[in-house]
Formats: C-alpha cells, structure tokens, sequence
C-alpha cells in the first residue's frame, strides 16, 4: 500500500459519519416549509435538499489545506513526471471515495525551453534576466525545476531590432498606430500584459508578426499588477519588481489544443500535420520579462510621448520609439510529443447512466501553481468528496456525475481539447453541463455560462452558503446592488472552451476571484496563498458546497433545470447590438430575421416552460409510465443548446462552431456574442455577415422547433399522469 492509499482509507473513514449526518439532515428538514426547485417536484425536492445537506457537512478547511500542501510541492507542467505523479494521487484518492477512475493519455506537441536570451545591445550592452530569483520569507520559492520565464507556442532563433513601445497590443493599439502611419516591420516591439477587452497574450503578437515586427517582449506593467495596485509581495499581494508572467502565446481563436492536430485527438495513429502550416503556433520569436527589467529598455526609448492612456505605472514618462534602444532576443525551444494526462472519478447513475455531468479543472502549472490552477482543484476535491458521502449514505443520481482533472490547460486547453475531439459525438449526446473549475480566490462571486442555465444558478446560490453573508445569493446581489443578477457570456481562457464553443455542450464557469499579482510566476505559491489566496480557505469550502449543488441538481433534476426564456432574452440584447453597429442599414433585414427568430424561440420556450411546471406541479412526474416521456422530454431540452452549433463554424476559425458565444478574433479571452455576424460587421465583410445571418436564423429555428417538441412530450406525460 503506497503511502497515498493509506492517506485514501482514512479519508474514507470521514464517509462513516455521512449516516448519521443523514439522521440529522432529515430531522431538520421536518421543521421546514416545502421548498420547489427547478427541474424537481415538491417531494422530490425536498429530498434533494437533504442529500446536499448531507454532501455540504464534508468540506473542510484542514483537508483543503492538507491537499493544497501536498499538490504545491513540485513544479508540474505539462509532460512532467509530476504531474502524472499527481494524476495518480488524484486517481487514488477518488478510488478511495468509492468512484469509477480512469485516466487517459494523449501525446502532444509542448515546447520546453532550452535557452533563453534577451539583450539590450543599445545604448548599452545589459542581459535581462528572463528568471525570477527566490524570495527568503516564502521558503517554497527555492523549488528547482520549474519553467522560467517562457513563452510557449513561439518561434525560436534570434530576433535584432529597434524598440516601439505598443501599450496591450490590442486592436485599437495596433489601429492607432497604423493610422499615424508607424511602421513595425524589423522592430522589436514592447508590449504589456493585460488590457480591456480581455485579451489573450497570443494576439498581441499575431498583430505585432503582421506588420513584420521581428519579436515581441512582453511585460507586466506595475500599473496593472504591481506597486501602484499595493504593496508587492512578499509584503501584499502585488506583482514584485522581479515577477514573470510566463504564459502560452498560442493563437487560441484559431484554434486551441494540440497545434499538429486540429479537430482531431492527439492519440497514435492519428497523422500530425506538418509543424509549418501550424495556424496557431506565433512565427516570431517572444520573451517575457518582469517589470524591473523592462524599465531598464523604456529608460532608452526616445521619440515622441505616448498618447496618456498609454502611459503605465513605471517612474518616467513612456515614449513610442522606435530606438534608439535597441534589443536582441535569442530563444530555443525543444518542441517535442509529450504525455499529457487527463483523470476522471464517476459515480454511476442509477437511472440515465450513460447521461452525465462534468466538473473539471485543470491539475498542470507553469511552476508550483497554488492559485492556478490547484486552489480550485483542492475545492473540487472537496466537492467530490462532499458527492461521495452523500452517495454513501444513498444518494442515487439520476444521471451520472464526473469529476475531471485535465493536463496541460496552460498551455493551452491541451488535455480537454484533445479529448473534446476524441469523443466529440459521445459528448454531444450524453454530456448534460460542463462545469469548469480551476484557481480561485477570496473575493467576489464571478459566473460565466450559458443564458439557459442563468436562473438554475440564482436559484441555486440561494442555498449555497457565503463566508460573510447569509447565502451566497445576498452576496452576489450585493456585489451589484439594484440590478439584476446575470451570468457572464464566455469567450475562452480555460478548459470549458472545446464543450462550449467547438461541441455546443452548455458549460458554467463559476467561483471565487480577486486580481493578484503573482499570476503565472514563481511567487504563486502556498505560502502566498496562506497570506493573500484564501487565508483559512473559507471561500474554498463555500465555493465546493455550491458546485456540489449545481452537480448534484443537474445529476438528479426529473427535469433538466435550462430556461429559453433567458437565453432569448439576453440575445434579444445581443440584436439590438448590432443593429446599432449596422449603421449604414447595410443588414437591416438579416439582423430583423434573427430577432423575429429569436422572439419566436422565446414564445416556444416560455409555452413548454409552462408546460414542463405543470408536469412538475402536477404530482407523480416520476411514475414509471412516464418515464419513457420524460427521456424524450429531456434529450430535446439537451438537444435545444446543441442546435446553436453550425457544423460549417465561424468566419476565419471553422473549429469554432458555437453561433452564440466564441472568444473574440482579436481578443482570445474575451467573448464575442452572435460572433460570426458580429466580428465581420465589425471589419466590414458585410457577405460573410450576411451568409452567417442566414446560418443563425436557421440555429435559431432548429432550437425552436426542439423546444416545441420537448412541450409536446411534455404535454403527452402531462396527459398521462392525469388520466
Ligand atoms: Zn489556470
């Protein structure tokens, strides 16, 4: 018995309490007022809520920290010894709480640095250190092992030119320059991190490569995550003077995953495409460098002042260049297949086996990674093992319920990607909600997902517990006072992007967050965490309750819980949009003809929401007779979300098929909506607009008609429980 299993029983042990918790449960639901949930009838509610009271008395603070300590020992990136040493504890561990495992294996295209070089060769000659020395109060902090500061997904070979000062490298950036007729061809360009609309590091050097700029360096501004937000660690939570963001530059709007295998999973016997024709790796070499570092090259940029929004939060005025500083950049990198490891535990449905819901996260980092990803794959633990005792106790899912642990996300959307492709037509048929969840921390409630889920999550959150308030719904109503409570539309960043926008499998990407400045660097350790993560994990242990409850409703919901009607109205919101960018009335029928769609998904859904209440109001929806009805009641609900996919995809990125949501072209973070009419408006392809107006309406229509079907099998359930 390895000394992981041992940990494994006596966790188990934890689960012999869950019956009397269960006495308990049920003691104190006798006092209570019948309580309706979506997708439940009144006893079967009821019910409900006491299983997740059973599954919310587990989470803990000692055993968060207990699986933090043990998970931030070594640096694990991805194709390491060590993070396949943790896809076995994980496995382990969920053997232990009584789970089905599986892991899973792809081989994949990752870089690792070799050498890595950044010279200023003008005025002066000065090396800028591309690594981050150890800090004597965070003891982890001396690890060996880890990733400098790198830049995976780029060009190696050596780069020499003159410096320009860019600001992000957004769009607009790139736009302005061009428009002051600034030339990047041969230049070396400095660009920062960050940046509103959320921008993916990618993009900024695609647009810097067309324009013929010859590298990239990138750095974090103290204006966004350094000393002008606080104190720097180890003092605060702010970016120090030495911190290095590394990060992958992949082309993630093209599309993510392995970059020798779009479409297709990275296992033997697939044919890799050449490196060459690669769309998403960069074709100029980059370098990442601290802040520290980067003052010691803007000391050198002369030319004309920056325009004000441009300047950041180092002590001098930023100039534009070009030069005279000049810079060299010098990398190598050992492209290789390397093994990447996904994991998953599962409890087996009692009714629908083969239907199942997903809550996954990330297990890879760039170095020790306490925040990102592993504080939010020690509060999924903690969900897990909340799951696992209540099905100890009895808890029998209607569907099926999984935990996933996905490798190399940082890199980007490696190990989900390649198993989204593999089993693409498996996943569109039984997949119900993908929930991702991967680095949080104290601070404000975020959620991101599908419109249809956007009432199952108030809902929920309102039975979910806050660490300073009496729900967790107070407290999201109270971070935005007066206005109603939405969920965020998801562009891309982590590993929910193949479900969402490539399979249109729905997906939710909730938790805790607050900004920080150790993202990505060396300093994102445990002992940062203790300090600035979620001092005590309170967060943590609140954050794994609400998940619980969000798998164990969508696993166990007689009907599943999605509402059109909100979807409808957000996308109403969505039309309006553009028809406001379609100055010229260049669309005005296209952009008419989808909001008529759009109103008559609405009419459909609001009709079989109603009908689907009745069902659920009406008494004995579970009667075995019906059971047949409300299958069918529940694949067309499933099949609605699907139909927003368009098998031929988006304008530029035919992987990216979702019509609804995709992350932006130009921003790779940050989402687009109704993206295939909107990003050619915006760049004045108004054909491609007009073709893919035509392909949204039709989506629109095919959801329509599912949801119409789902009220006529509703309605036929209906009929049989009355008669
Ligand atoms: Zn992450």
């Amino acid at each position: 018995m390895s000394p992981e299993s041992k940990r494994v029983v006596s966790r188990f042990s934890h689960l012999g309490a869950a019956a009397m918790l269960l006495v308990l449960a049920n003691s104190l639901a006798a006092q209570e007022q019948p309580q309706r949930l979506m997708g439940f009838t009144a006893e079967r509610a009821a019910e409900q809520l006491r299983w997740e009271r059973v599954m919310a008395a587990v989470p803990d603070t000692a055993t968060m920290r207990e699986y933090h300590y043990a998970m931030t020992r070594a640096p694990h990136h991805a194709g390491t010894e060590e993070n396949y040493r943790l896809a076995v504890y994980l496995r382990d561990l969920w053997d232990g709480f009584g789970f089905e495992t599986e892991m899973v294996r792809y081989d994949i295209l990752v870089p690792w640095p070799v050498d890595l070089r950044l010279r200023l060769v003008y005025p002066d000659t000065v090396e800028l250190a591309v690594t981050e020395p150890p800090i004597p109060e965070d003891p982890d902090s001396y690890v060996e092992g880890g990733l400098p500061g790198m830049a995976a997904y780029v060009a190696s070979g050596r780069a020499e030119g003159d410096v320009i000062y860019v600001n992000y490298g957004r769009i607009s950036d790139y736009r302005l320059l061009d428009d002051m007729g600034v030339s990047l061809e041969g230049k070396i360009v400095l660009v920062r991190y960050g940046g509103t609309p959320g921008q993916m590091r990618g993009m900024k050097v695609r647009e810097a490569a067309k324009r013929g700029a010859a590298g990239v360096v990138i750095y974090s501004d103290p204006e966004d995550d350094g000393y002008v937000r606080g104190d720097i660690y180890p003092n605060g939570r702010w970016r120090p003077w030495e911190g290095i963001q590394r990060g992958s530059f992949l082309d993630v709007p093209i599309y993510p995953g392995d970059p020798l295998t779009p479409f297709v999973p990275s296992i033997p016997g697939v044919e890799r495409i050449p490196f060459e024709e690669a769309e998403n790796v960069q074709k100029i070499p980059v370098q990442p460098i601290s802040y520290g570092e980067a003052l010691k090259i803007l000391e050198h940029i002369g030319g004309d002042a920056v325009p004000t929004e441009w300047q950041g939060g180092l002590p001098l005025t930023y100039h534009l260049g070009p030069g005279p500083a000049r810079i060299e950049i010098d990398v190598e990198y050992d492209y290789q297949e390397r093994p990447v490891w996904n994991v998953f535990g599962k409890v087996v449905g009692a009714v629908e086996p083969e239907k199942f819901v997903l809550a996954g996260g990330h297990r890879d980092s760039w170095v020790l990674g306490a925040r990102d990803p592993t504080s939010g794959a020690v509060s999924l633990l903690e969900t897990a093992r909340g799951v696992a005792a209540a099905v100890a106790a009895g808890f029998e899912p209607r569907r099926s319920i999984v935990f996933g642990s996905w490798g190399g996300e940082d890199f980007f959307l490696l190990g989900s990607t390649e198993w989204g492709e593999q089993f693409a037509d498996e996943l569109k048929e039984n997949m119900v909600v993908y929930i991702n969840r991967e680095s949080y921390t104290s601070g404000n409630w975020s959620a991101g997902g599908n419109h249809s889920l956007e009432a199952f999550v108030i809902e929920t959150s309102k039975d979910a517990p806050h660490p300073e308030a009496p729900t967790l719904f107070d407290a999201w109503q109270g971070q935005q006072p007066g206005e109603p409570l939405r969920l965020d539309a998801l562009g891309s960043g982590s590993d929910y992007t193949v479900f969402l926008d490539h399979l249109g499998v729905p997906s939710l990407n909730v938790g805790y967050e607050s900004a920080n400045g150790i993202y990505h660097s060396l300093y994102d350790t445990y002992h940062y965490y203790q300090r600035f993560g979620d001092p005590g994990y309170r967060y943590g242990v609140a954050q794994a309750d609400m998940v619980g409850r969000m798998v164990m409703r969508l696993a166990n919901a007689e009907v599943l819980p999605f509402d059109f009607t909100s979807a409808s109205a957000v996308i109403a919101g969505y039309v309006d949009e553009l028809m406001a960018l379609d100055e010229g009335g260049l669309l005005r029928d296209e952009l008419r003809a989808i909001g008529a769609a759009n109103a008559a998904m609405r009419v459909a859904a609001t009709e079989t929401n109603g009908v689907l209440n009745r069902l659920l109001t009406g008494g004995s929806a579970l009667t075995d007779q019906n059971r047949p009805a409300l299958d069918r009641v529940n694949a067309l609900i499933m099949r609605a979300e699907r139909e927003m996919i368009d098998e031929r995809g988006l304008w530029r990125r035919p992987w990216y098929r979702n019509l609804v949501y995709a992350p932006g072209y130009y921003e790779g973070y940050a989402a687009k909506t109704l993206p295939g009419v909107r990003e050619p408006m915006e760049d004045g392809a108004w054909d491609v607009a007009r073709t893919q107006a035509g392909m949204l309406v039709e989506a629109l229509e095919r959801v329509t008609s599912a949801l119409t079907e789902a009220g006529a099998a509703g309605r036929a359930a209906s009929a049989r429980v009355i008669s």
